[in-house]
């Protein structure tokens, strides 16, 4: 199957109208598609359908995570069951205590849950991780996942080293034009592991957040690490190529 050498790692594609979707393909990027619970699972994957530059991904979100979510964790492992050989990533999942400590232990019994999901299925998983960097790497560790993107990464700066050797990815958000905790990680963190992303269409202070940021990512990654965009391009192309190989999506 053709692909585009760049990809948006994390874009909650399922948020968008038909109509902005097909701009979105315009683009020349492949997504990758994450969901929030079970519903825009549903749509991610209808949009994985008709686009071939889709990669759907499904999860609950941990801000969706209630006292009930058991409940739809086991109905989105009956449709992975049913989709075994299209569903290669998990997420959007993780844990969030930045925005959402009064439900972190029920977030915490469903992420256990995802990672044995996603270690049954040798899923990659799209993580989730606001204030529970430390949480998430260590159960991760721990597990026989064999990789995952960190999405939007602005923790610790000691991690980063631990999530390289686990051959891990941390994905770069265009609010890295104004945050300076996320300027400080691109300083920081090796080309090697970074891929790009939107979190579209999420709003970040004056920010609205689309798949076409990810150009201007790379030209901010460039300007952080003094490199040449042509330089980041290609070290973003070849780690998402790497990423393809792993979940087998080049053959
Ligand atoms: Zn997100």
């Amino acid at each position: 199957m053709e692909y585009h050498r760049i990809a948006d790692a994390h874009c909650h594609l399922h948020e968008f109208s038909d109509d902005e979707v097909k701009d979105i393909a315009l683009l020349g990027i492949d997504v990758i598609a994450v969901s929030d619970d079970y519903y825009s699972s549903l749509r991610t994957l209808t949009l994985s359908e008709r686009y071939n530059w889709v990669i759907p991904a499904v999860g609950i979100h941990p801000w969706s995570i209630t006292l009930d979510s058991i409940n739809e964790f086991n109905e989105l492992v009956e449709l992975v069951n049913k989709l075994k050989h299209r569903i290669k990533i998990l997420g959007e999942i993780g844990l969030d205590k930045k925005f959402k400590s009064e439900t972190f232990a029920y977030q915490l019994q469903i992420f256990k849950l995802f990672i044995e999901l996603g270690e049954e299925l040798k899923a990659i998983l799209n993580i989730h991780a606001a204030g529970a960097w430390k949480e998430v790497l260590d159960l991760m560790i721990k597990s026989d996942i064999s990789t995952a993107i960190i999405h939007w990464y602005t923790g610790p700066i000691e991690l980063l080293k631990d999530l390289e050797s686990r051959g891990f990815y941390i994905s770069i958000n265009p609010a890295v034009s104004i945050q300076e905790k996320h300027r400080e990680v691109v300083a920081k963190a090796s080309l090697d592991m970074m891929l790009v992303e939107s979190d579209a269409p999420y709003r970040y202070r004056d920010m609205m957040l689309h798949p076409r940021n990810v150009y201007d990512v790379m030209k901010y990654i460039a300007q952080i690490k003094n490199l040449s965009y042509e330089e980041v391009y290609e070290a973003v192309a070849k780690n998402y190529e790497k990423l393809r190989n792993l979940i087998g999506l080049n053959m």
